[in-house]
């Protein structure tokens, strides 16, 4: 099976890591440029709450309150979106864009939901890239990753599977030391700031994170299913604990990056 899956995730690397070699931590120490993500974006609204409220909006809210207070309080590093506005951008390109800015984080923000709703489900999941190994997990990628039926070209997506992200895994290996420093920091700092219950630090295997070359975060901040979580996510209060709590994760993060 690997030896099948092999050629297309080296071609799928190839394709969407030239701009940035995964060597890019020893010669660039310095935690200079973030790219935020917000997850989905116009045709694609994600997740929907019970009373209306819509993934991309909590998620472009949350991720352009956190741009604003990177620039303010962490000179010298570069702030890149994948998107400012309510627009489509396929999953792929997302991690291109990353690349392509030589990006040294990647900071992807999400909203949770259950099939059905209103739903109990609560608190917040900071994941890395790697096989689901948790039935929770394996669900929450499954959704996620259901968004390229947006998309024109779905068979670039074909040959992701396990063995792929366990050699996307091995291949970065230092990437994903990283990853987990920085979800282990981002999801103590925002659950403490919101005030929301604590679901861990997860893996699974996210189709967006395959494509950036570099340490990158998932952070499903709340069940917008949960119709307390959808006043949360639509709050701007809300919205600004989540970009505060973000923050001090990505400072904390930063400093032991730097150190290594
Ligand atoms: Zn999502």
């Amino acid at each position: 099976m690997i030896f099948i899956l092999l050629p297309a995730l080296l071609g799928w690397l190839f394709l969407t890591s030239s701009s940035a070699p995964t060597e890019s931590l020893k010669s660039h120490p310095h935690l200079d440029v973030i790219v935020l993500d917000a997850g989905h974006g116009g045709k694609d609204a994600g997740a929907i709450g019970t009373n209306g409220y819509m993934e991309k909006q909590g998620a472009l809210g949350i991720i352009l309150k956190l741009g604003k207070l990177i620039e303010k309080e962490m000179p010298g590093v570069k702030v890149v979106y994948t998107r400012k506005d309510d627009r489509f951008i396929e999953l792929y390109r997302r991690g291109e864009i990353a690349n392509e800015h030589h990006g040294k984080l990647f900071i992807c923000v999400h909203c949770n939901s259950t099939p059905q709703k209103p739903s109990k489900a609560t608190g917040l999941t900071t994941y890395i890239l790697r096989p689901g190994k948790t039935d929770a997990a394996i669900r929450v990628a499954a959704r996620e990753n259901a968004v390229i039926q947006y998309e024109k070209n779905k068979s670039r997506y074909n040959n992701l599977s396990d063995e792929d992200f366990i050699l996307t895994s091995m291949s970065r290996s230092q990437d994903v030391k990283f990853s987990e420093k920085c979800a282990a920091f981002v999801q103590n700092s925002v659950c403490s700031k919101v005030k929301i219950k604590s679901n861990g630090v997860s893996q699974a295997g996210f189709f967006v994170l395959v494509g950036a070359a570099m340490p990158s975060v998932y952070v499903e901040t709340a069940f917008i299913s949960n119709p307390k979580e959808e006043a949360l996510l639509k709050s701007e209060a809300g919205q600004n604990n989540y970009a505060r709590g973000i923050l001090e994760g990505i400072k904390k993060y930063k400093a032991i990056y730097e150190r290594s």
